[in-house]
């Protein structure tokens, strides 16, 4: 295989079946590659997979457990025999749960450490293993605002995010010098699943007094970033965090 040859690439994205992940495989579908839509929810993954086919493109679900290392390793198997490659990663897949400080969970904090981080690290491994065999690769880690800066109830999702933008320079440096670049994509607020789980008015009318586009982002538009940071265009850029959230990172609104 060609590694210029965009047109056989193979992308896998990690939570594609629903939220920012599944506009995020609609997107690079687009764009010609060839989609497997990961999920822990193999049902959601493979309606998603069909709506791609039908639309037109490159697509097949991929049942994978982020949180569980055996399950991570048994679809990159798969993938190797199936597709012989992966030129682009993913990796969408995430928990939230919020919880005052003092009385935070242990078991949450090592459930969230262990979907959010460890599977990062693991698919991150076996994708740039095959990555290797074409000199070329796209690693896209999505972290969150609540990775820069902190917010009330997020004590493990918030240093869970905070760690997959260390971890994406750690990658960065080491696969450089393979053609592989590792960036990441931290979110604002976007309406998903997620967020209507965990955000109640009081969090929306927040975000909308703190973003100073005063709105939610979309799903398409963290999308864009993510396909910007997976294709060629992005050649000379890893190693980054670009937040995709209407100015919060950059400040906050101060009323005059
Ligand atoms: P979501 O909950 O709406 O969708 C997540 C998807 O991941 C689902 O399809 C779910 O089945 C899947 N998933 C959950 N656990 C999994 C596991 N162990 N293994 C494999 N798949 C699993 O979430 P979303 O809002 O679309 O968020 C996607 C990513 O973006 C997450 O990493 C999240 O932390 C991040 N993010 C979201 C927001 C937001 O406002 N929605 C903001 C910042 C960052």
């Amino acid at each position: 295989m060609n590694q210029s040859d965009s047109g056989a690439r193979v992308a896998l994205v990690t939570g594609g079946a629903m939220g920012i992940g599944a506009a995020i495989c609609q997107q690079l579908a687009a764009k010609g590659h060839t989609v497997l839509v990961s999920d822990i929810n193999l049902e959601a993954a493979t309606k998603t997979a069909a709506a791609l086919v039908e639309a037109g493109h490159k697509a097949a679900p991929l049942q994978m457990d982020v949180g569980n290392p055996d399950s991570i390793a048994k679809a990159f198997a798969a993938v190797e025999k199936d597709y012989g490659r992966c030129d682009v990663l993913v990796n969408n897949a995430g928990i939230a749960k919020t919880y005052p400080f003092l009385d935070f969970p242990i078991d949450n904090w090592v459930q969230t450490m262990n979907i959010n981080v460890t599977g990062v690290l693991v698919a991150g491994q076996l994708a740039a293993r095959l990555m290797l065999k074409n000199k070329w690769g796209r690693i896209v880690n999505i972290s969150s605002i609540s990775g820069i800066r902190a917010g009330a109830g997020r004590t493990a999702y918030g240093t869970s995010k905070s760690a997959v933008i260390g971890l994406t320079r750690q990658m960065a440096i080491e696969l450089a010098e393979h053609g592989i670049t590792v960036n990441s994509v931290a979110p604002g607020p976007v309406d998903t699943p997620m967020t209507q789980a965990i955000h109640s008015e009081e969090t929306r009318q927040s975000y909308y007094r703190l973003v100073p586009m005063r709105r939610y982002g979309s799903t398409d538009e963290i999308a864009a970033a993510v396909t910007f940071l997976a294709g060629d265009e992005s050649s000379y850029i890893t190693g980054h965090v670009i937040p995709v959230d209407g100015g919060f990172v950059a400040g906050g609104v101060l009323e005059i």
